[in-house]
């Protein structure tokens, strides 16, 4: 698999040529605003590395992860939030649209449980 797919959304946001709002960048990894928030706070993070989605990771991808988690603990700690839900849609069926590796963070409003 490529590393970028000049036809993802997501791979185009992280190398800049598709603009986003972004509150974290490092070389691994980007987190940016949802253009549809479904929450006051509702972020985006995302791998520079094209990868569609949970279910093609694998385990040579485990500092890949733990650089996306640390960066979703950052965001959510610069956006003030006590708590927060991360999401991953794995597929078309689970609501998933773009097809690059990403997690929601949603804060800043009660969320329910289970989600719809
Ligand atoms: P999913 O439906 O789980 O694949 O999530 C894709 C998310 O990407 C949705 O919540 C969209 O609102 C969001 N989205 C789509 N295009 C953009 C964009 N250009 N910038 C930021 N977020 C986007």
């Amino acid at each position: 698999m490529p590393d970028f797919d000049p036809t993802c959304l997501f791979c185009r946001i992280a190398v800049g040529e598709i603009p986003s709002d972004t509150v974290l960048a490092t070389d691994e990894v980007v987190v940016f605003r949802d253009v549809n928030p479904r929450a006051p706070t509702h972020l985006l993070a995302i791998p520079r590395r094209h990868i569609p989605s949970v279910a093609e990771v694998t385990d040579a991808d485990a500092a890949l992860l733990s650089a996306l988690f640390a960066a979703l603990r950052t965001a959510a700690g610069q956006a003030g939030l006590p708590g927060y839900r991360i999401v991953s849609n794995v597929g078309p069926e689970a609501g998933q649209s773009v097809f690059h590796l990403h997690f929601h963070l949603l804060g800043g409003r009660p969320m329910e449980w289970p989600p719809g």
